[in-house]
């Protein structure tokens, strides 16, 4: 019998790559916008692959690409019938790439996330939201998920709601909010406030996703890690956001003056990239830090997550292909190499 995501934790770090909505976008099988997942419909192969290639990369967790395919995503591109095939695609995709790998013990989870609806002062949206969640996580426990991450909430409130439809269905729940600029939720709880809630109200592990940048999601963790007992979830997006601009949805490329409107999100971010070895050192402040549940989001690419599987000290898969440029023409130094181009590496 494998061990659950809360036994993994007690044991060490858990690798968590995801933030598959901009890796479609940019191979071309995803609209920036909407930013609705219809490529598992579509194209599930590209949704496969990818899934193979985080694993691959060191991936602990196959999560599911429910992200952004609920109701209400659904009814602004005009297509709510699609949710239900949808989302349970997206499962079975999660599902067979978890089992391609017989050897790894690898986790499934489901994925809520901001509905887009709810709003503090309409108890109508609340149940709205309920619903919303009660479905996605119904499906996913039919499914048979390991557990459910709720996601990119702004709200401490919303997150309630989607946290008790995950403990209703008696699975584990991961609660990661997304925070803003002033360093609080929308509904003025600074995070470690808000997680300690959550934590309270029965979530397993509580933490951070998206927004902001490793050093931006870094500066807000010592806090949550104080104020709460369990275990804690980081998933920057691998973008270098600044005190100035802490999150990603605001930012300005300094090196480019055509980018349309002037945002570099979501689509002109690449000069703002971080590079394998940022996020391995994220990984690593994480472990010092006891931050457990260790992930990527929006941005990732499993270079990324190859890195940071190897800051805790692992070799996955894919580190057959880890670099070694002892043997590069120019910049090499097997001995084998020639002189004639080793000495003018330099001048290249
Ligand atoms: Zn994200």
């Amino acid at each position: 019998m494998s061990k659950n995501l809360i036994e993994r934790l007690n044991e060490g770090p858990v690798l968590c790559a995801e933030g598959y909505l901009f890796a479609m976008e940019r191979r071309g099988y995803l609209q920036a916008g909407a930013f609705v997942p219809e490529v598992v419909l579509e194209h599930p192969e590209v949704v496969s692959q990818l899934h193979r290639e985080f694993i691959r990369a060191g991936s602990d967790i196959v999560q599911a690409f429910t992200y952004y395919g609920h109701r209400e995503k659904l009814r602004i591109i005009g297509k709510e019938k699609l949710l239900e095939p949808l989302q349970k695609n997206a499962l079975k995709i999660a599902k067979d790439s978890r089992d391609e790998f017989k050897d790894l013990d690898l986790l499934v989870c489901g994925d809520v996330a901001n509905t887009n609806i709810y709003d503090p002062n309409d108890k109508k949206t609340n149940i709205e939201c309920q619903k919303m969640f009660e479905e996605q996580v119904q499906w996913a426990k039919e499914a048979g998920v390991d557990f459910v991450v709720a996601e990119t909430i702004t709200w401490l409130d919303e997150m309630k709601i989607a946290l008790k439809a995950i403990k209703d269905a008696g699975l584990i729940a991961v609660c990661n909010f997304s925070i803003k600029r002033d360093e609080t939720t929308r509904d003025g709880h600074t995070p470690g406030d808000a997680c300690k809630i959550l934590e309270d109200n029965g979530a397993d592990v509580v933490g951070l996703n998206c927004f902001r940048g490793p050093k931006m999601t870094m500066k807000l963790l010592p806090e949550i890690r104080e104020k709460v007992s369990c275990h804690v979830a980081a998933l920057p997006v691998p973008y270098r956001t600044t005190e100035k601009d802490p999150g990603f949805i605001n930012q300005i490329d300094p090196g480019c003056d055509c980018i349309p409107g002037g945002n570099a999100f979501p689509v002109a971010l690449d000069n703002l990239y971080c590079n394998r070895y940022e996020m391995a050192e994220f990984t690593k402040e994480c472990v010092d830090k006891k931050i457990n549940f260790i992930g990527i989001c929006c941005g990732a690419e499993p270079h990324h997550v190859r890195e940071m599987a190897v800051a805790l000290g692992r070799k996955p898969i894919s580190y057959k292909y880890y670099p070694d440029m002892s043997k590069h023409y120019a910049l090499g130094t097997d001995p084998t190499l020639k002189h004639l181009n080793t000495d003018v590496a330099k001048t290249l």
